[in-house]
């Protein structure tokens, strides 16, 4: 059993019916659609090829739609060949859709000649071509290069402490995420998010779209996430520290930090968190992480995270399966240790109500009688995310007769979703749901479970009850 799940990224070195079928068996739960690349036709085709693959392994994989959100880049280049530039040279950069070339570089988008100002930074690629803004006028900005490197098309563009008038949600992600909802993704995630404003658009956009339970996962890659991070713990279902796009716009070294407070900070808040990006960078290219990256991935663990996310990895690395497989031994042997970090409860109870106290309950009850997992007939999830909060150690068996239910608790740290026809009456269908885990091999024959059923109806003679079972 692990805990901690994991997240892949589907792109040209994933996206067939045998490489999906690999990464599964490898350990995948959620597979990320990145929406800043490919186009409608191909998504909708990768939606499927993930449905199917998930079909045919008789798991509960979730489809995380990710929406590009304003990510400033850089446009074609002359032959689609990559430009090099060394330090010193001038380079300017234009606002247009035209075709660059050595020296001048186009980006459609128009507010970063409108916003920076003599002096700024701008990093390219990742940050590996460093820019200082010489002058612009309003349409094109002239730079003198500070660190070189080579320029390709479509790279990312940071400008680091520029304000930058510009919503979460661009034109580009309202028809994008249309189709998502439309093709039924079973979570969403906004990049660049900064404030719960840019969530309540989204929220607004998905409840016209009439789907506005669909999670929501906010993306924190901005500083000015970071100052208004409560209210965007209130607003989300889930969050994401985007370390890539956060190490640019915020300064390297302060990027441990963040990541430490935002999981402190959303797992007292009983908020989802997810770490990504560069996890097991090296392994896009090497069969072996680095020492580095095996520490960084149990540290996570470790502060109780709820998933891992890779990227490069599974997208366009040559050793795609090998990196999901080697994420899950770093999990499984991190968390092999009762009592360590991850297994630690938030210091405050969540809430105040029969409904925690019965969650509590019951991982007590789990651990106490040695229980092998804690069955929680869950219609609406809320069960089941609130026992994942308290972090019990036996697996939380999610029982919903709900298909869309079942994928959606795939995030949550521990959860084991079950989607079955039986109902919401655990005393009358407790053997049955027990013969179900024996048959499906999620328990052993004479294991001995935990149920638990919850309702806010405290009238109802058939909910609000716990009891410890042995098969
Ligand atoms: P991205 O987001 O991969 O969509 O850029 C993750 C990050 O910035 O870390
Ligand atoms: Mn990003």
């Amino acid at each position: 059993m692990r805990h901690t799940k994991i997240i892949a990224t589907v792109g040209p070195a994933s996206d067939s019916d045998v490489m999906l079928d690999a990464l599964i068996a490898a350990g995948v739960d959620i597979f990320r659609l990145n929406f800043s690349h490919g186009t409608h036709e191909s998504q909708r085709a990768t939606f499927a090829r993930v449905r199917a693959a998930a079909a045919r392994a008789r798991r509960q994989v979730a489809i995380l739609q990710d929406l590009g959100g304003p990510k400033i880049r850089t446009g074609t280049l002359k032959g689609g060949r990559p430009i090099h530039v060394k330090p010193g040279d001038a380079l300017r950069i234009a606002t247009g859709d035209f075709v660059g070339g050595p020296g001048r570089l186009s980006t459609t988008f128009a507010a970063l000649a409108q916003s920076v100002k003599i002096g700024d930074r701008l990093l390219l690629a990742d940050g590996l071509v460093e820019l200082r803004v010489e002058a612009t006028n309003g349409t094109e900005i002239q730079t003198t290069v500070v660190e070189g490197g080579e320029i390709g098309e479509h790279k990312g563009i940071n400008a680091p402490g520029v304000a930058l008038a510009t919503s979460a949600i661009t034109m580009k992600d309202v028809t994008d995420l249309q189709l998502g909802l439309e093709l039924g993704v079973d979570m969403v995630a906004l990049s660049f998010v900064q404030n719960a404003a840019d969530l309540r658009r989204a929220r607004q956009l998905m409840a016209d779209a009439d789907a506005a339970t669909v999670p929501l996962i906010a993306k924190l890659e901005r500083p000015e996430a970071l100052d208004h991070l409560d209210e965007i713990l209130i607003s989300c279902d889930a969050v994401m520290v985007a370390r890539g796009d956060l190490g640019l716009e915020m300064p390297l070294e302060r990027v441990p930090r963040a990541q430490k407070d935002i999981t402190r900070r959303a797992r007292r808040m009983g908020v989802p968190v997810i770490v990504a990006t560069q996890v097991l960078e090296s392994m896009t290219t090497e069969p072996r992480p680095t020492r580095a990256e095996v520490n960084d991935a149990a540290s996570a663990v470790d502060d109780g995270v709820d998933a891992i996310m890779l990227a490069g990895e599974t997208a366009v690395g040559a050793f795609a399966t090998r990196a999901v497989q080697t994420l899950d031994t770093i999990i499984r042997e991190a968390e092999a240790h009762p009592g360590a970090p991850p297994f630690s409860t938030p210091e405050e109870p969540l809430h105040d109500d029969h409904a925690q106290a019965l969650c509590q309950a019951a991982v007590t009850l789990a651990s106490g009688g040695d229980a092998q997992a804690i069955v929680a007939v869950t219609r609406a999830g809320g069960t089941a995310r609130r026992l994942s909060t308290l972090r019990p150690w036996a697996p939380i068996i999610a029982t919903t007769d709900r298909h869309e239910m079942a994928r959606r608790l795939t995030l949550y740290w521990g959860v084991v979703p079950l989607r079955t026809d039986i109902g919401e009456n655990v005393d009358a269908t407790g053997a049955l749901i027990g013969r179900e885990l024996v048959a499906l091999g999620l328990v052993a024959a004479g294991a001995t479970i935990v149920l638990v059923s919850i309702s806010p109806d405290l009238t109802r003679t058939d909910a609000n009850y716990l009891k410890i079972q042995r098969l």
